[in-house]
């Protein structure tokens, strides 16, 4: 890998292993920097034991839908080659019915699928860019700096913000504007370990209570296929529930979240639990643009479901364009702008 050429993506997310996927396959060197020690970002599957029993958790997103053709297709293609399948068809208002899908033993099977082959460097937070003609350098809050020709950043964009602003980079106003006036929803999730089965409303394996209730979803993993050694379910508070209550304890959480459930558990028995909180969770205002040129020479790039729409699918469209427009960028040709929806 030449150090001189390479593009650096900020965020192990759909949109960031997306991109780095399209470049890598165009020729390009790539290396992928995540602040955590998981693939995926809000796609995230998690294991616990508990009384000999292993749970496998989806406590990020717990599916998604394809609407746009190039996403269908990528779609298509995870499940030729058994990564993902279809979960349920969920029913619209007006009657038409569309397929939900999901990684095949959790979410995070599709982002490990992206990442194949493709270097991704784990613990890399990012800190700081500093310009160095003719690209960027990189700092990481382990002390160490890379060289980078481009830059696609995709983390969630209050933390590409602190990166920005520590960068002291002068840039317009317009610009710093947009990317502060995008907000995200907190999640607070609760992940429960049962002995037994549970009768959830539907037979798939899912109940989404009424608008305006304390839960906003529950799902229970055995049933959606993906824990086939362990029953347990994911219990997420609605957004409103959420950021009212994403600052209490942890026993606080647990408690009305098992009431909320209770009636739902049956026979079954709570062998463990743990809550998950997700500050940046579902993007409340998504912008009208695949990404954002924030810089062009040299190319700083930023991608994600702030872009594109607040979900799976807008992530990967928004890293997928993103990559596409830089590679124009990189062989000389027209085309670059910010990509408007
Ligand atoms: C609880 C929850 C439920 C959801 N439910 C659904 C659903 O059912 N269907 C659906 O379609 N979508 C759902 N979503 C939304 C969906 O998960 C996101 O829209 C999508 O995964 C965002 O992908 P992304 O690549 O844009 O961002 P992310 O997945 O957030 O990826 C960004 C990555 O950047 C990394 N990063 C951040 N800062 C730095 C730094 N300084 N240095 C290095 N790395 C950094 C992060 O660790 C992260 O891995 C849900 C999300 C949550 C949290």
């Amino acid at each position: 890998m030449s150090n001189n050429h390479l593009i650096v993506i900020i965020g192990a997310g759909m949109a960031g292993l997306i991109a780095a996927s399209k470049l890598q396959a165009a020729g390009q060197d790539v290396l992928v920097l995540e602040k955590s020690r998981a693939l995926g970002g809000r796609l995230a599957t998690r294991r616990l034991q508990s009384a000999g029993f292993t749970t496998v958790f989806d406590h990020g997103a717990q599916y998604f839908t394809a609407k746009d053709a190039r996403f269908q297709q990528l779609v298509e293609d995870w499940i030729a080659q058994g990564v993902a399948r279809v979960w349920f068809d969920k029913s619209t208002e007006n009657g038409h019915s569309y397929p939900t899908f999901i990684g095949a033993e959790g979410m995070t099977r599709i982002a490990k699928h992206l990442a194949q082959g493709i270097t991704v460097r784990k613990a890399a937070k990012v800190t700081r860019l500093a310009m160095a003609e003719p690209g960027w350098q990189v700092f990481l809050e382990s002390g160490g700096c890379l060289q980078a020709s481009a830059i696609i950043m995709t983390a969630p964009t209050p933390q590409a913000v602190d990166i920005l602003t520590a960068s002291a980079l002068d840039l317009p106003t317009e610009q710093w504007d947009a990317l502060k006036a995008v907000t995200y929803d907190p999640c607070v999730a609760l992940l429960m370990c049962l002995d037994g089965p549970v009768d959830l409303p539907d037979k798939a394996g899912y109940w989404q209570p009424e608008k305006g209730s304390l839960i906003g979803w529950v799902a229970e993993n055995h049933q959606k296929g993906i824990s086939p050694n362990g029953f347990g379910l994911t219990i997420q508070m609605s957004p409103r529930s959420s950021t009212e209550w994403f600052d209490q304890s942890d026993e606080a959480c647990y408690e009305c979240m098992r009431q909320a459930v209770q009636p739902y558990l049956g026979e079954a028995q709570i062998l463990d639990w743990q809550v998950k909180r997700w500050r940046y969770a579902l993007v409340k205002n998504a912008g009208t643009q695949y990404y954002q040129w924030f810089q062009q020479t040299p190319p700083l790039i930023l991608a994600g479901d702030a872009f594109a729409g607040p979900r799976v699918e807008g992530a990967v469209l928004s890293g997928l364009v993103a990559a596409e427009q830089l590679l124009k960028h990189l062989n000389n040709q027209p085309a670059v702008g910010s990509g408007t929806l």
